[in-house]
């Protein structure tokens, strides 16, 4: 079961996203890549170095559906007929096309985030759906924790690994423990647990840092000997990068509890503090951040949280 990477150009920030084709029978693809013109070209010539045209694919398996890894799905399993797209059920609010966006207004405002940058940053968002075609649930089958992806020659176990969103998914190969781990793992940077409804009650919050780390603790209960992620290079070590993931979100919670004034803040203010010169779409990932860890301080009753004017206000606890 051979796992081929493919590095293909994104118009995102982040810069290349990293793919996944399984040349085995059947033949499938893990990750997509964005809707672009230059993107389906490099995965063109990328599959063809491989033997394979689109239309050999028969399973896209979607690690989280951010457009940068989803965007293709709809047009590949277009034009590879018979193919089907596989996805976690928690994806729903990510899906692409498919944000309920009035959740995630009320979200935003509840984080303190003011109303003329809650529309700032829907206009981005707005932006960024040329770049995925909207899924349906029935064009979808639903990846399930545990269950295994069967090749002619091996198989892959889908692991539930939530944080970076709600629907996250990882996939490992226990033969030698290589990990297909998308946004999960990352080996230049912390993977960012982005601001998400919770999918069972949409009404909340997604607990996101604190899913995320139960996720990694999973992923190194796997004592993997290779981390596969959805960005940059490989990860050979990665009890190291468990232990330097770990070392930055403490820091990143002491940074964040010096900052609070005695008076309490929002998580927006405290994301303004903590990344003052941050513009649109980092502006966003910024209020992500910090209302991720403010939670969790939150959790950890070194935080007290009120509600005030619709707010919520962070206290540091007595
Ligand atoms: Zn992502
Ligand atoms: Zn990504």
């Amino acid at each position: 079961m051979k796992i081929i990477p493919i590095i293909l150009p994104t118009p995102f920030y982040i810069g290349p996203v990293n793919v996944y084709l399984i040349k085995d029978d059947p033949i499938t693809l893990i990750d997509t890549g964005p809707k672009t013109k230059e993107t389906v070209d490099v995965l063109r010539a990328g599959l063809r170095n491989a033997g394979i045209s689109i239309s050999d694919i028969r399973r896209i398996v979607l690690t989280h559906a951010h457009e940068d890894h989803c965007g293709l799905a709809r047009a590949l399993r277009d034009e590879a007929k018979e193919a089907r797209v596989f996805v976690h059920g928690w994806e729903t609010g990510h899906r692409a096309g498919r944000l309920e966006y009035e959740e995630h207004r009320q979200l935003l405002l509840r984080a303190g985030v003011p109303s003329d940058e809650v529309e700032a940053m829907r206009k981005l968002y707005n932006n960024f759906r040329q770049y995925a075609d909207a899924l349906d649930d029935e064009q979808c089958t639903e990846l399930l924790d545990g269950a295994e992806l069967e090749f002619e020659s091996g198989v892959l176990q889908i692991i539930h690994t939530p944080g970076h969103t709600p629907g996250s998914c990882s996939f490992v190969r226990h033969a030698d423990r290589t990990v297909i781990a998308g946004d999960c793992v990352l080996k230049r940077i912390t993977p960012n647990p982005i601001l998400s409804a919770d999918p069972i009650d949409p009404s909340r919050r997604f607990k996101s840092l604190a899913e995320y780390l139960v996720s990694l603790a999973r992923v190194r209960s796997l004592a993997p000997t290779l981390v596969l992620g959805g960005h940059g290079e490989p990860v050979r070590d990665f009890e190291e990068l468990f232990t330097r993931y770990l070392r930055s979100m403490r820091e990143r919670q002491a940074q964040i509890l010096r900052l609070l004034p005695d008076n309490g803040g929002t998580a927006w203010e405290v994301s303004r503090a903590l990344f003052p010169d941050t513009d649109d779409v980092h502006r966003f990932l910024a209020v992500s951040e910090s209302v991720a860890h403010l939670d969790y301080l939150n959790m950890e009753n070194k935080l007290a949280l009120e509600i005030s004017d619709e707010r919520e206000i962070y206290r540091k606890a007595d």
